[in-house]
């Protein structure tokens, strides 16, 4: 496969080749790759167990390989000193956990505006002011005052995508953001992180078990003991997957 093509601009955002990990000697990941293009929603799929979190956290720079690469941009992730790599994860991503993963003590307001002042600095009133800008724009600017603890799992989790995306990240990585809602809430969710995505050219990287989900998505990845294959079997007209859609 060729991993230098011609121009930069066909270069993935994110590439990662030859992965592997192990934990405790038992391989979670061996000769996972995957690519993923500016703007592109990419769906992991597989079995439980079947590596798909470690691959995502490989990505993400969370867990660093025992082997093989992982490029974003002109960097090397896997390569780069701690420091380096949680100011990229700051800087450059954004997350969405099955739980949502917000901050029980804080308001929603407040847990979208954290990442902001993490990533950008600036005042705390402009922070807040620009969480609710993205609260207004997710039909959720009732709620700017209230704790996690008094919301929805549906609204819960359309609060985490919003704060992935406040600080306006190249890739959102999300970790079955559907996989404690009802099927109703998963759709909101689901359009609000590729509406999101669509509007500001984000990569997305998204581990789901829902068919529905990965028929949504640009391409989907498979993941099967710990290996990646590429699965387009029931999308017709692949050859424009990688279309970068704006
Ligand atoms: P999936 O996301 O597909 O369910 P995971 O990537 O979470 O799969 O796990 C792949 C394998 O690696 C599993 O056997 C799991 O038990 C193991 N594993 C994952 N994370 C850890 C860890 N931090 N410590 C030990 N084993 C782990």
């Amino acid at each position: 496969m060729n991993i230098s093509p011609s121009s930069s601009e066909d270069r993935p955002l994110l590439h990662a080749q030859k992965l592997a990990k192990s934990f405790n000697g038992t391989p979670a990941l061996r000769d996972a790759e995957l690519s993923v293009a500016a703007g592109e929603i990419v769906a992991v799929a597989g079995p439980s167990g079947s590596g798909k979190s470690t691959l995502l956290h490989c990505l993400a720079g969370i867990l660093v390989p025992d082997d093989g690469f992982v490029r974003y941009g002109d960097r090397e992730v896997s390569r780069l000193p701690d420091v380096a790599r949680s100011k990229l994860r700051r800087n450059e991503f954004g997350f969405v956990f099955q739980f949502g993963g917000l901050v029980a003590e804080l308001s929603i307001e407040e847990n979208i505006a954290l990442p902001l002042l993490l990533a950008h600095g600036g005042r705390r009133r402009a922070a807040l002011h620009e969480a609710n800008v993205w609260l207004e724009r997710f039909a959720l600017d009732g709620l700017a005052r209230r704790r996690p603890g008094e919301l929805s799992g549906g609204e819960a989790q359309r609060v985490a995508v919003a704060r992935a995306m406040a600080h306006r990240p190249r890739v959102v990585f999300a970790d079955e953001p559907t996989g404690a809602l009802d099927s109703a809430a998963g759709d909101i969710v689901l359009t609000a992180l590729t509406e999101a995505a669509r509007t500001q050219g984000t990569s997305v990287v998204l581990i789901t078990h829902d068919a529905r989900v990965a028929a949504r998505a640009d391409r989907t990845v498979r993941v099967e003991d710990g290996r990646t294959r590429e699965d387009d079997a029931d999308m017709p007209g692949s050859a424009d997957h990688r279309t970068v859609r704006k």
